[in-house]
């Protein structure tokens, strides 16, 4: 048996962030999209377990480990031991989602291993029980799960879908090197050590959300931890103001970075700003699409 699951890149259109709390999480409260970027899992049954990786052009091959500490790893780990079973299965990652990047690529595969892995091992996981799984491997990953938009609160691992009619064209522009998430909760810690215990509410966003006028939505982008990106990353700032002058409605960064979106009318309109930057990586994708899903099931192999 062969399961192919295919899962989407997240971004963030609010990420607002409050004071740590006594367990060092931040409390967030985000809205969060998923956009047309993809990885695919591939599980097929083995006797034992073995784990590959491949990677388009615009990552850096060994960025990811493969030496045995993948989340991906770390998922199956956690599904066996949920059901009492052995982990076996021959699981290859084909990654276009940038690494590092503010955009949850690994969160979304450990997403798909769960839900390809309950497939091969026949597991029958409740949606609850996948859930909370999903939220002990990270915050992100529940709303790999979910997909579409959604709103995120505690540290983003309690997800409920919002209603979000529209289609929105975002310009992708990853960076060469990452950054690092926990860096960047640090760095923003030290420049806002008087953040609100109750992070800012996404209100204004969610309405424009139900508009589905990409300038409304565009007015009302928002992410905490952008001056904290953008601090120990001052080319990103740079990068903003060159897509908003190339006429994109508004640039924003991506969750914790570097990865840089910026809004568009249209596709066209997309295509036409993403033509005019000259960074060495410049992707078009749409959101909101679904989370983690089956693209392929064979039964013979
Ligand atoms: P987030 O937005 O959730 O903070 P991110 O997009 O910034 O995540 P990831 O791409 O998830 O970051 O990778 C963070 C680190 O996790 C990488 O530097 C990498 O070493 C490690 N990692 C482990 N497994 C994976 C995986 N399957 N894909 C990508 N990175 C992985």
């Amino acid at each position: 048996m062969t399961t192919t699951v295919r899962v989407p890149a997240k971004i963030n259109l609010h990420l607002g962030v409050g004071a740590p709390r006594e367990d060092g999480f931040h409390p967030l409260v985000t809205v969060y999209q998923a956009v047309g970027l993809y990885d695919d899992l591939t599980a097929a049954e083995a006797p034992d377990w073995r784990f590959g990786i491949t990677v388009a052009d615009h990552i850096e091959p060994g960025s990811v480990p493969t030496d045995g500490d993948n989340i991906v790893d770390h998922a199956a780990d956690l599904l066996a031991a949920h059901h009492g079973i052995e982990r076996t299965g021959d699981v290859l990652v084909t990654k276009a989602i940038p690494v590092a990047g503010g955009m949850a690529g690994g969160s979304a595969d450990a997403a798909a291993a769960l839900v390809a892995l309950d497939r091969l091992w026949d597991a029958e996981t409740s949606d609850d029980d996948l859930l909370g799984l999903a939220a002990q491997l990270g915050s992100d990953v529940p709303f790999a799960l979910f997909g579409g938009t959604a709103l995120g609160v505690g540290r983003g691992e309690l997800v409920t879908p919002v209603v979000d009619t529209g289609t929105w064209w975002w310009v992708v522009v990853p960076s060469a090197e990452g950054l690092s998430t926990p860096e960047v909760y640090r760095h923003f810690d030290e420049l806002f050590p008087d953040a609100p215990a109750e992070p800012p509410a996404a209100d204004g966003l969610l309405a424009a959300l139900a508009s589905r006028d990409p300038h409304q939505l565009g007015a009302l982008l928002h992410n905490d931890l952008q001056a904290a990106a953008c601090d120990l990353r001052p080319d990103l700032e740079a990068l903003i103001e060159r897509g908003e002058a190339a006429g994109a409605i508004r640039g924003l960064v991506s969750g914790s970075g570097p990865t840089v979106v910026f809004l568009c009318e249209s596709g066209d309109h997309a295509r036409a700003v993403a033509g005019s930057l000259d960074e060495s990586v410049v992707l078009v994708a749409n959101g909101p699409v679904a989370g983690a899903h089956v693209v392929h099931y064979d039964t013979s192999g």
